[in-house]
């Protein structure tokens, strides 16, 4: 066996001992809420197309027709001759619904965010966030080679007591944190966030990904009290709730200029695919259009929690926290055994001992599909 192949041999026993180790499953996503996986039919609660708009009819024929007319890829980076037609729609689209004066696209929010935030924050500056911030906020904080120091989740004596102590020492000062906690489903205090960041002169980066389409008539984690909150910069995902693929940026105009010029993750990396844009733009119209649709799938967890006794939801993430990863995993196989698709969540993607039963809800889950999701936790006694 080479150096090599041990090396990989041995760290993945190393996964395998601790209950830690992944693998892939193939899952054919055949209508909104089932998927085929080994032969057999599921209810799916783990999907993030919150709106099931990947299924769309009108949102399928969009992005053929962009395939028909432009071709599968965009052949280049955006810089060189990669920047087609649909883009500024998209780009003007979204500025628009986020209340910003332009906006920019990249290839994922994973590639947004560490693209982001190194063209903000470098050597000098500090970089604040929440400790429970998804992974790529995480990279592109390293990235950038600013002092990092992640606040307690959510707490904002916290957090202004890290400004206090380290801000004067520092040039430029970012705060970054999801909108919607992707693994917990909680919102982040905006409001405090945003009073934080204007008074210690604080750059505020919020991470819409689970928020667009779904909260605030699908306008959002970025609108509280029906108004359009002071965040200068608000990044999120085109692959969620929108259905397609992709990360974008909304800011001012100078900004997103900067960062059109500097960010190594849009510069040298090639644009999105016609049929990614023409699916965004009429995913966002339809989005507009219907607030009762983008209402469903905080109802449908709702339903849900009532049912078990939970906490009633600000979203649609519900975590159903076990602890220890074989125990999710057992609870996760028991659910599939009996029609559902719910992945266990384990570290490193959550702390240690918080492992857990993640479940989403979809505007197009019945009612039936909810309780009979329902009877079988309590059945499998997992909500105890
Ligand atoms: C999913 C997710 C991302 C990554 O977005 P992709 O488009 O899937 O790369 C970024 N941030 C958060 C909070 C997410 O949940």
């Amino acid at each position: 066996m080479s150096s090599l192949t041990e090396f990989a041999t041995r760290k993945l026993a190393g996964l395998e001992d601790r209950g830690l180790r992944r693998r892939l499953y193939e899952t054919d996503r055949f209508s909104d809420t089932h998927v085929r996986r080994a032969g057999r039919e599921l209810i799916s609660f783990c999907c993030n197309d919150y709106l099931n708009l990947s299924h769309h009819p009108q949102v399928i024929a969009a992005a053929n027709a962009a395939t028909e007319r432009y071709g599968t890829g965009s052949g280049g980076s955006r810089l060189i001759s990669g920047n087609t037609p649909l883009l500024a729609e998209l780009e003007n689209r979204l500025a628009r619904f986020k209340g910003t004066e332009a906006a920019m696209v990249f290839g994922s929010g994973y590639l947004a965010n560490i693209g982001i935030i190194p063209c903000l924050a470098g050597p000098g500056d500090l970089i604040l966030m929440d400790e429970l911030n998804h992974a790529c906020m995480h990279g592109g904080a390293q990235l950038s080679r600013a002092a990092v120091r992640p606040y307690n989740h959510v707490d904002m004596r916290h957090l202004e007591e890290l400004l206090k102590q380290l801000r004067t020492g520092h040039e430029h000062c970012l705060i970054i944190t999801d909108g919607v906690f992707s693994m917990d489903g909680n919102i982040a205090p905006i409001e405090r966030l945003t009073a934080l960041a204007s008074q210690y002169d604080a750059w505020l980066m919020t991470d819409d990904a689970h928020g667009l389409g779904v909260l605030a008539e699908g306008r959002g984690s970025g609108i509280v009290g029906g108004h359009h909150a002071d965040i200068p910069l608000q990044m999120g995902t085109l692959s969620k709730a929108i259905g397609a693929y992709g990360g974008y940026l909304c800011a001012s105009r100078p900004v997103i200029d900067l960062i059109r010029n500097r960010a190594r993750s849009f510069v040298y990396s090639t644009g999105l695919p016609p049929a990614m844009a023409a699916a965004s733009i009429k995913a966002l119209e339809l989005i507009e259009q219907d607030k009762a649709l983008c209402a469903r799938p905080v109802e449908n967890a709702s339903r849900f929690c009532t049912a078990l006794n939970l906490r009633a939801p600000e979203t649609p993430i519900v975590p159903l926290i076990l602890g220890e990863a074989d125990r999710v995993m057992t609870a996760s196989a028991a659910l599939e055994d009996r029609g559902y698709l719910v992945t266990g969540i384990r570290p490193p993607t959550v702390p240690d001992g918080t492992a857990r039963l993640r479940f989403t809800f979809t505007a197009s889950h019945t009612h039936g599909e909810i309780d009979g999701l329902v009877s079988t936790i309590r059945d499998l006694d997992l909500a105890a």
